[in-house]
């Protein structure tokens, strides 16, 4: 009978092989959340990024935080929202606070503590695009290390999220803490544009029907249920725990709970002011209440209670799930400047190091950040413009400047203003070399050679002006075409010294143009002068032992 069995039934070897025939045919259109990278080469669902490090759950547990720390450590990134900043950092402390509560009473007493009641503050946050929303949830959960995904609510469906389900977004936390289950649990999931699941008020995405039954899909991630592991239709996933189980393992945790996962949801919510306007207007005529004080869009949208959010399409459990209420402000040009300067991630940084990869030492001046600000501020895409004016206006310079003898690149209002016309300038010098820098490094190149060899060489200006055009055309320094070039000079110029006893040389064109043949020349001279200078002494010598010429001889008396 178990033999049959064991007949029936390929060994684990066999499975293996068989699986992966199967799923080698079937490729990456098979996903596997749960698994750890290396088994998985599924592509993401969601438009998620999480943490480069993420921690263990113990030491999530060891933090010891206050909303003061914080908001501290979104300041470093974040300029403005400070409201936001505030509400998240209080939201999370408490989230997490709570949890490390629980789950160190379940460690201690192996069961939940009895007559506890906690709303989970999950936020949702309101405010237009590129204002810091991502850049904020993203912060945060860098900071608290856990895993975080993020994930575009215009992608759900009701039945399910692109390509998968909702709960894959639960799944997928799981991936980002590296298959570690009990991190995932306390992850954190931002959802951008909610506001296109209304199903009345200000948009027109047609969700009315399925915009209701996702908000009701999501209710129940945000409250508190179970989700499988493993997505039931991902048949990969299936089988690899059941060969877990069948070599022995336990297949690993079934199901993830979704009670300490923290929910940060956002949108621009446009024409939602109107609602909050029309109520507060109605609120005016009903109760006489303060006429005198109209409130433009930012206010409006920090006067806004649940019952605009139900107004504008939103079903009423749905929106009492996402207690804290967070605005991020519009921001100026004025924001503009100091994201770009005081950010720590600030754009003009990475800019900085993509120059540099190329050797080219790129500055951003006070003149240029204005305009560029004000640029950005007419795109209205907020702080993703900043992006957009500097992608256009360096294009060419990024393109063009990268191996020519271009080591410097000063941005400031003039290259934005007069672009042609600084480019060209640039191009130019890119041909010609820096002559100042090509001097410099040849100076330097003279004084290393005197040092090694205790020669001492100059080199003229029009040697130093070919030497800079060579550079730019190789995309070396002057420096690196001298050290190669005249590398064994030292022998031949030794050799010059002892016939001539000249100790300075000075190279021209020539030296520069063909070193070898220009060393060859001067030494071959260098022995005709010593031959000369022997001849020339031993007719004097003779002279002397004949007395020619000094009109001794007698010679001419003969
Ligand atoms: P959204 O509000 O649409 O979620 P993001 O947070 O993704 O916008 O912002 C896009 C990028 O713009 C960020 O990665 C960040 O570099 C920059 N950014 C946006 N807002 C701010 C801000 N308030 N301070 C600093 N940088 C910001």
């Amino acid at each position: 009978m178990s033999d049959k069995k064991d007949k029936d039934f390929p060994d684990p070897d066999e499975l293996q092989k068989m699986l992966k025939d199967m799923f080698g045919k079937m490729g990456a259109s098979v996903t596997m959340p749960g698994f750890s990278q290396g088994d998985m080469p599924a592509p993401s669902q969601g438009d998620s990024s999480g943490p480069s490090e993420v921690k263990r759950a113990d030491e999530i547990f060891d933090f010891n935080y206050k909303p003061r720390d914080i908001k501290a450590h979104l300041d470093r990134f974040v300029i403005r929202q400070d409201e936001a900043k505030k509400a998240l950092s209080i939201a999370v402390c408490d989230h997490y606070n709570h949890a490390k509560y629980m789950r160190s009473y379940e460690q201690e007493h192996g069961k939940t503590p009895d007559g506890i009641e906690y709303q989970k503050q999950n936020v949702i946050v309101v405010g237009p695009t590129g204002v810091g929303k991502t850049y904020l949830v993203k912060h945060i959960a860098e900071m608290m290390g856990v895993p975080f995904v993020k994930a575009d609510a215009t992608k759900f469906s009701e039945t399910g999220y692109v390509g998968g389900d909702v709960d894959d977004l639960v799944r997928e936390l799981v991936q980002k803490a590296e298959g570690d289950m009990e991190l995932a649990e306390y992850g954190i999931i931002y959802i951008d544009e909610i506001d296109k699941l209304a199903s009345s008020g200000g948009n027109s995405m047609g969700r009315d029907v399925s915009g209701r039954g996702v908000q009701t899909t999501l209710l129940k991630l945000m409250e508190e249920t179970q989700v499988a592991a493993r997505n039931p239709n991902d048949m990969k996933g299936q089988m690899m725990a059941m060969m877990d189980m069948q070599n022995g393992g336990d297949g690993g945790k079934d199901t993830i709970n979704t009670r300490h996962i923290l929910f940060i949801v956002s949108g621009a919510f446009s024409g939602l002011e109107k609602v909050v306007k029309k109520r507060l207007r109605s609120g005016q005529i009903g109760f006489g209440a303060d006429v005198a004080k109209p409130l433009h869009e930012g206010e409006l949208f920090s006067e806004v209670n649940t019952q605009d959010f139900i107004d504008y399409g939103f079903e009423a459990e749905f929106i009492g799930r996402l207690p804290v209420r967070v605005v991020c402000e519009k921001l100026e040009a004025k924001d503009f400047v100091n994201i770009m300067q005081n950010s720590e991630g600030s754009l003009l940084r990475q800019y900085e190091r993509e120059f540099a990869a190329y050797g080219i030492q790129a500055k951003f001046e006070d003149s240029a950040i204005e305009r560029i600000a004000e640029r950005a501020e007419t795109e209205n895409t907020g702080a993703r413009a900043l992006m957009t004016v500097c992608e256009s206006l360096l294009r060419d310079f990024k393109f063009e400047l990268p191996g020519t003898a271009v080591s410097e690149l000063t941005i400031d209002a003039d290259l934005i203003d007069k672009r042609d016309e600084v480019l060209a300038k640039y191009r130019e010098l890119g041909k010609r070399g820096d002559v100042a820098k090509t001097k410099e490094e040849v100076e330097l190149y003279c004084r290393e050679f005197y040092e090694q060899h205790e020669i001492k060489i100059v080199f003229t200006d029009e040697a130093i002006e070919l030497l800079g055009a060579e550079a730019a055309k190789q995309a070396r320094s002057a420096l690196q075409i001298c050290q190669q070039r005249f590398k064994d000079y030292q022998f031949g110029l030794n050799l010059i010294q002892k016939n001539t006893g000249r100790c300075e040389f000075e190279l021209g064109i020539k030296a520069v143009a063909d070193a070898d043949a220009f060393l060859s020349e001067c030494i071959v001279q260098s022995y005709k002068d010593v031959a000369e200078r022997a001849d020339k002494s031993a007719d004097k010598d003779a002279d002397s032992a004949t007395g020619i010429g000094d009109g001794k001889n007698g010679v001419d008396d003969i």
